[in-house]
């Protein structure tokens, strides 16, 4: 029987609205959802497409249908039935656990579970198991914003909405191809410029991409100068009088540390630090300024980076000193790369944070969400961090790791140390919908889990809105949701760890994603995130942005319009950072800067977006891009292979020349994995990808590693 069901596209973090026409346990199609306000009807290739990859199980031999075990490492996965995988998981965790106390487990999560998944697991981890070992994939994508806006404004908190996009009379787009990345939102972006043509756009990325095009002025900085652009652009705002004293005065705190920072930062400086002309750097000052209202988009440039939090903080710098902040059309508005990656951040699914919004370093927070959760303590130390996380399997102090919904030995960077840890990990359990993801080919029990179509709950956009996703099929197979495993491996976990388990009969009662969320709810209580005012119910009629305390009529679209910041004293902080240079710099061994990043059609190890031959129809094989007289000087001609080699790995792969680089610079897409560069591995394992070359050098403050830039030689194979 044909019916619809309306839903959330589970690719990117504008987060638009779908409906999915099914029939039976078929999906047949689906479209866009003309109610949602993230996209009003709009889908992309990848969202357009979903219902053509979400064919499974009719007409896909890749998804996990069953439980599957393997005897002794190196054996073939052989089906198993539900209780013995549950019973192993559990068994071999509590067996670590008491041999080598709770930090020797690690959770490793996934920005794409919903927020219902997430909160089991947030839980499981901190508060049955007793450690904050679980981080997530979002520390690879989102935890520079994070720290950035904790840093300058208090909250983790973005404060403005799709909305101001059409009336910011000033877009400066930094370190963002959202013509590739968020192609829905890029369309608004393209629509107000056509309604607007007087709005200024400004586009800053070392590379000329799509978005790029759109652009009034485009910035090609030099790699890894992102915060010395800023500081540059403060220095000529200052000196031009283009600041606003007296807001400063009333809302900030620290401006005179930054100014005096700043004065060196002269145009000349900058404008050569940066590849940049100082009559650009002028023009950008300016428009960003002196516009009625500024909005800045930013996304992987910044936050993939070894100094990504101040990156963050020295962009936000700006809004604070030109008050381009808390009214309509401006703000600094980070753009979530996942779907879920800000439903992960409010449950306080990473390593240093805790439920709504609260911080691990808190005593009084940590007290808060034991109390919450029925235990006699949250532990105070810190968990290790996705990189850190995959160090210390590697080195042999995480000996159990529960991997849910994420690809790590294809998409955490320095492969070979990733690899490493999955070898040594005394247990490894891989919770997934797909069974051919390269981090199966390390596992020793795969868990099938529900995917888009099947699942149930809630996930949260970049512009802080909540909308429903909703099963439109059963559930293949034998797969369960996410949520559920999680729950009934931790019921099995306080049997056989009754010291850890609560007061309470169990500390996971739930019966449903909803029973869960309203637990999640409960915990914002208070907090700037409240959701106390909304339901299930009130989400399946309109999605809804917090914060929404009970009593309220709405979400709210836009924060601090009332100049309140929620910090201490009330007033937003001026951060003073200081520019870094790259971890690791160009030299003549290594001349080339490698950048990775998404393309448009597909979505990150393409476990999806790769089972459709339309989608490679944009970019159909891997190359790494250079700029034509690079390879001129290098005697190399389009389509060559090259050996591309970094300080920790190579692969090889054919060369394309692109003028959309700089001199020295190199491209290559994010989603490659082994499988498309062919052969295995002296272990047997399929080749590691992009990833073999990028680093792990990570930002001290958000822990976020360097993904967009690695020294590398580039050599005829
Ligand atoms: Fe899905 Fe993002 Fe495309 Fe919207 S823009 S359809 S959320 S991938």
């Amino acid at each position: 029987m044909p019916s619809e069901t309306r839903s959330t596209c589970p690719y990117c973090g504008v987060g638009c609205g779908v409906i999915i026409e099914s029939d039976g346990a078929q999906i047949t199609g689906v479209r866009g959802d003309p109610e949602h306000p993230a996209n009003f009807g709009r889908l992309c290739s990848k969202g357009s497409t979903l219902h053509l990859t979400a064919a499974a199980p009719i007409t896909r031999h890749d998804r996990l249908l069953h439980p599957m075990l393997r005897a002794r490492r190196g054996d073939a996965l052989q089906r198993t039935d539900w209780d013995t995988a549950l019973d192993t998981t559990a068994r071999q965790f509590a067996r670590v656990i008491r041999a080598h106390g709770p930090d020797a487990v690690g959770f490793y999560v996934s920005g794409q579970l919903l927020t219902e998944d997430y909160y089991v697991f947030n839980k499981l981890a901190k508060g049955l198991v007793g450690t904050n070992n679980i981080d997530t994939n979002s520390r690879l994508c989102m935890s520079s914003a994070v720290a950035g806006y904790k840093l300058t404004l208090g909250a983790d908190a973005p404060p403005c909405s799709y909305e101001d996009v059409e009336q910011a009379d000033c877009l400066f787009i930094v370190g963002s191809n959202a013509a590739w990345a968020h192609p829905v939102l890029f369309r608004r972006i393209e629509q107000a410029k056509a309604m607007r043509p007087d709005m200024k756009i400004i586009v800053c990325d070392p590379r000329r991409t799509d978005t790029a095009g759109l652009a009034d002025l485009f910035l090609p900085i030099q790699p890894g100068t992102d915060v010395m652009l800023f500081h540059g652009l403060l220095h000529i705002m200052l000196w031009e009088g283009w600041t606003q004293p007296d807001w400063i005065a009333r809302h900030t705190s620290g401006f005179d540390a930054l100014k005096a920072r700043v004065r060196e930062c002269t145009p000349e400086a900058v404008a050569q630090a940066c590849g940049i002309p100082a009559a650009d750097l002028l023009t950008a000052a300016r428009w960003f300024a002196t516009s009625p209202s500024t909005l800045s988009l930013y996304c992987q440039g910044l936050n993939q980076s070894a100094s990504g939090t101040a990156k963050n903080a020295a962009l936000i710098n700006l809004h604070l000193a030109t008050a381009q902040i808390g009214r309509a059309g401006c703000g600094p508005f980070s753009l979530t790369g996942q779907p879920n990656a800000m439903g992960g951040r409010e449950v306080g699914g990473l390593a240093n944070l805790l439920s709504a919004h609260r911080d691990l370093a808190n005593p009084q927070h940590r007290a808060e969400v034991a109390a919450l959760w029925g235990v006699p303590s949250v532990p105070d130390k810190p968990g290790r961090t996705a990189v850190e996380m995959f160090q210390a399997a590697a080195d042999g102090e995480i000996r159990a790791l529960w991997i849910a919904c994420t690809n790590p030995a294809q998409s955490m960077p320095d492969q070979a140390t990733v690899r490493r840890a999955l070898e040594r990990a005394e247990f490894v359990v891989l919770q997934e919908a797909f069974a051919t993801t390269a981090t199966a080919d390390f596992a020793d029990l795969l868990l099938p889990a529900t995917s888009w179509g099947e699942k149930d709950g809630t996930v949260t956009n970049s512009e802080r809105r909540i909308s429903r996703v909703r099963p439109a099929v059963p559930a293949p197979g034998q797969a369960r949701h996410d949520w559920a495993i999680a729950v009934d491996v931790a019921r099995r976990l306080e049997r056989l760890l009754p010291s850890r388990a609560g007061a309470v009969p169990s500390l996971f009662p739930y019966a449903s994603p909803e029973s869960v969320w309203l637990e999640h709810r409960e915990s914002t209580r208070g907090r700037d995130l409240d959701i106390t005012g909304l339901g299930y119910a009130l989400l399946d009629r309109r999605p809804e942005q917090w914060p929404m305390p009970e009593g309220a009529a709405a979400g709210r679209a836009r924060l601090y319009e009332d100049g309140v910041f929620p910090t201490a004293d009330g007033r937003a902080r001026f951060a003073d950072v200081a520019w870094q240079p790259l971890a690791e710099p160009r030299e003549s061994r290594y001349p080339f800067s490698l950048t990775t990043g998404r393309l448009r059609d597909q979505w990150h190890g393409m476990s999806r977006t790769g089972t459709l031959g339309r989608l490679f129809g944009h970019v159909p094989e891997p190359s790494v891009q250079m700029h034509p007289q690079d390879m001129a000087r290098t005697g190399l001609g389009e389509g060559d292979l090259v050996h591309l080699t970094s300080r920790r790995g190579s692969i090889v792969v054919p060369v394309q020349a692109s003028d959309e680089l700089g001199l020295g610079q190199a491209f290559m897409g994010m989603h490659w994995g082994g499988e498309f560069l062919g052969g295995v591995s002296s272990t047997g394992h399929r080749l590691a990808g992009v990833n073999a070359i990028t680093t792990s050098a990570f930002c001290p403050s958000s822990k976020q590693p360097e993904l967009k830039h690695a020294a590398v030689k580039i050599m005829k194979a």
